[in-house]
């Protein structure tokens, strides 16, 4: 972990002098740069520490390339920016402008496949497909529950057809 924080910290000066060159209003008082490794769910969060900003990144986003990882660095230091705490009018036109110029791809959400990540919820895969034989609504399942040994037992949720598994 500690090589990955130095090599984010580095990230981090480098999307701090764009901001600075571009004349954004971001912060100039990052408190502390921390590493998540058990967050999953988000790449980046920003916090308001006192009279300055804590920065927090996802252990898995440091999975993912230079760029991506400049793009949430940027993504959280646009919300330190003077009316910027939400994704609004503001933000969007930093964020643009830097797209626009540097060729990120600053949104208001990303998702793993815009990072050029796996998604971790994908690595588990489906086991067994559950199908109604009425209406056809699949329900997948990715390991054995009652709903598995037990299909005789349930119907449809959708049209109270019979079940079965394929
Ligand atoms: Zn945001
Ligand atoms: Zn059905």
């Amino acid at each position: 972990m500690g090589d990955n924080l130095k090599r984010a910290e580095k990230l981090l000066e480098k999307c701090r002098s764009i901001l600075r060159e571009e004349k954004i209003p971001a912060t100039e008082y990052i408190q502390r740069l921390t590493i998540n490794g058990r967050v999953r769910s988000r790449f980046g969060k920003c916090t308001k520490k006192g009279s300055g900003y804590e920065i927090e990144l996802s252990g898995h986003l440091m999975e993912a390339d230079d760029t991506a990882i400049e793009t949430v660095i940027l993504h959280e230091l646009l919300h330190t920016c003077p009316r910027c705490l939400n994704h609004g009018k503001l933000w969007k036109a930093y964020a643009e402008k830097l797209n626009r110029k540097y060729g990120y791809r600053i949104t208001a959400t990303s998702s793993y496949h815009t990072m050029g990540l796996e998604d971790p919820g994908s690595r588990e895969t489906v086991k067994y497909m559950i199908k109604c034989t009425k209406c056809g609504t699949e329900y997948p399942r990715k390991r054995k529950c009652s709903l598995v040994e037990n299909v005789d037992r349930y119907r449809c949720g959708k049209c109270g057809g019979k079940l079965e598994i394929h």
